[in-house]
């Protein structure tokens, strides 16, 4: 939903809620039914619908001779890190996009980093730039960060991209919190009106989607409580939650006692657990306690399956926006 060139614009937040019409009445399963138990938001349909609304726009693309193409950069050896960026030019690949992956050495000098990210804001097929997170000390984030072309900052970490989401006219979508307020309103669970409770403050999940989420337009207009490390009694505000999202990055964190009856509950967590049955020995949780939180809950996310999967989808729709407003130029 947030498709399209327009860049800078009010209705870019706006369209946020067009994705209503699409929707079925809220509470109720896709069969019509209301279960005794919350139903489970399924992130990767949700995601393939996003992915469906792009192709479109990515055919009037290749008939005006642009192939979108998203350029990622990997400092170092983190599995996690690694396995994220496959994921992400296997998305591009599924839809006919072009994407490459730069692998630094974890101890690449600063300087050649930051050459490199230039490089790539200069070269054209590139429309879409990723330096994936976390990257290694003593390279400084910040730095990175605002050394990647505002126009081509598909994940929406520039400051002035930052900024541009806070005064609620975004040129890109936060892929993350984006994915969210499109699974909440494609769902059937709108956060307009609403008390929104978030579980962490980073810049990459909690501060840009409150940001989202307060702007007055449709598919936002929510009262939002943020909450972090330092928050005293967690528990007195997640119980008043009408949607409650968590992004602690621990598992565990959201138990039922901290959950209202008929909440709608979003898991952005992912965490790796130990477990001697499954492949690897370990195996992927979010932050919820999910089966007994379900059964309070409205409405829950799963991890993985949940927020994960709109992630990337959002990711890509940043990419599509990044290269209309190239072609357009
Ligand atoms: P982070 O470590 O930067 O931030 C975690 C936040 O949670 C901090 O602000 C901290 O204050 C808060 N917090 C931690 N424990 C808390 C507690 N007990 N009570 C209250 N607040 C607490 O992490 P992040 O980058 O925001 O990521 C959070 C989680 O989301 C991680 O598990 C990460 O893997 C996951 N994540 C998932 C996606 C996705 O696509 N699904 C994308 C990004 C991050």
């Amino acid at each position: 939903m947030w498709g399209g060139p327009r860049v800078g614009r009010r209705s870019d937040l706006a369209a946020v809620g067009s994705a209503l019409k699409t929707l079925r009445p809220s509470g109720l399963s896709p069969s019509g039914r209301r279960g005794p138990i919350g139903d489970v938001i399924d992130g990767r349909r949700i995601a393939d619908e996003v992915r469906a609304d792009l192709r479109p726009r990515l055919d009037r693309l290749r008939e005006s001779g642009t192939v979108p193409g998203l350029a990622a950069i990997l400092v170092g050896d983190n599995p996690a890190s690694r396995l994220y960026v496959r994921m992400k030019g296997k998305a591009c690949e599924e839809m006919g996009m072009a994407h490459w992956t730069l692998e630094l050495p974890v101890d690449v000098a600063e300087p050649k980093l930051l050459g490199e990210i230039r490089r790539l804001n200069r070269d054209p097929k590139v429309h879409g730039i990723l330096v994936q997170q976390p990257l290694p000390s003593p390279i400084r984030t910040p730095e990175a960060v605002a050394a990647v072309d505002p126009m081509k900052d598909v994940d929406c970490f520039h400051p002035e991209n930052v900024g541009l989401v806070l005064i609620g006219t975004p040129r890109f979508a936060p892929a993350t919190p984006a994915g969210v307020v499109e699974l909440l309103v494609r769902s059937g669970n709108p956060p307009d009106g609403k008390d929104v409770v978030i579980v962490g403050r980073s810049n990459i999940v909690g501060k840009p989607l409150a940001a989202l989420l307060v702007q007055k337009a449709r598919g936002a207009n929510a009262t939002v409580t943020v909450t972090h490390s330092a928050t005293r009694a967690l528990a007195e505000h997640t119980r008043r939650a009408d949607i409650l999202i968590s992004a602690a990055g621990s598992p565990g964190s959201i138990t039922a006692d901290m959950v209202r009856d008929g909440a709608v509950v979003i898991d952005v967590g992912i965490n790796r657990v130990a477990d001697p049955n499954a492949k690897g020995g370990f195996r992927t949780v979010g932050d919820v306690d999910f089966d007994p939180v379900r059964r309070k809950a409205r409405a829950i996310t799963p991890v993985p399956g949940g927020v994960g999967p709109m992630t990337i989808a959002m990711l890509l729709s940043n990419t599509v926006r990044a290269a209309e407003s190239t072609a357009s130029h």
